[in-house]
């Protein structure tokens, strides 16, 4: 079974659908890639996922349990779907340090100190353990996203959601993000991103979901998108808007 199956999912903004029955299976240890025009309806997508926005209709099931029904825990859901978001979403009063273990303490209920040693160890493994004291202001975008990934993963969600991680950096930046995400892919992490890294869509997926105006027009590996007989998805890599 998948551990993240979307079935006929539709939402609506003031009655304009953004999303048309969207279909999506997520399975353990799998990247999905999401690509797409700006507007049709990418982070939409995501943000259904942990209820960050409300459906229209349809049904999402995790572990095989409906998540759009009324009596969902959406906290304990968005311990299990991690989001990782383009401009990082740091809590810029926090330190490095408090940034990670804030949700560590006050979601799983950790005590300070067992909170400190899982967030170091989180940070560590992206090489920002040094930086622990700092504010988000004394970092580098780069930087910025390391805790940002480091703060969702020291919650072991089950899910890693990426919503265009490394498009606010800078091109050396955006490599080393995408060096690291590509690790996570390498350390066996369940992950759905969004990206307009060519380089990144290629490395962690074997097929790209080309989204348009909320439906998804194809499910295939880069090299047959670029080449791809739709004068949609031609318009979109031709106009090297990725
Ligand atoms: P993408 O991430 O692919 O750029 P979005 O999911 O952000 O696209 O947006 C898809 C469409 O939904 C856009 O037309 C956008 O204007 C609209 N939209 C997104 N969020 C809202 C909102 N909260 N209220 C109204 N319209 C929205
Ligand atoms: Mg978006």
């Amino acid at each position: 079974m998948a551990l993240i199956q979307v079935r006929d999912l539709v939402k609506e903004f003031e009655g304009q659908k953004v999303l048309s029955n969207i279909n999506l299976d997520l399975h353990e240890g799998e990247v999905k890639v999401l690509m797409g025009a700006s507007g049709s309806g990418k982070s939409t997508l995501l943000r259904c996922l942990n209820r960050l926005v409300e459906p229209t209709s349809g049904s999402i099931l995790f572990r095989g349990k409906e998540v759009l029904g009324p009596n969902v825990d959406v906290r304990e859901l968005r311990q299990q779907i991690g989001f990782v978001f383009q401009q990082f979403a740091l809590y810029s009063h926090l330190s490095v340090l408090d940034n990670v273990t804030l949700g560590l303490r006050k979601l799983k209920g950790m005590s300070e100190a067992s909170a400190k040693e899982k967030a170091l160890h989180e940070l560590s493994h992206f090489d920002m353990a040094p930086h622990q004291d700092k504010y988000p202001a004394q970092l580098s975008g780069g930087q910025k996203q390391r805790v940002a990934i480091s703060r969702a993963l020291a919650m072991d969600p089950a899910v890693l959601v990426m919503d265009e991680p490394t498009s606010a950096l800078d091109p050396v930046m955006s490599r080393d993000v995408a060096d690291l995400i590509n690790r996570l892919h390498g350390e066996g992490i369940t992950m759905i991103c969004v990206t307009h890294d060519l380089n990144l869509a290629s490395n962690i997926a074997e097929k790209v979901m080309f989204l348009d105006k909320g439906v998804i027009r194809a499910d295939d590996r880069i090299d047959v998108l670029s080449q791809h007989a739709d004068p949609v998805i031609q318009k979109f890599f031709g106009e090297g808007q990725v």
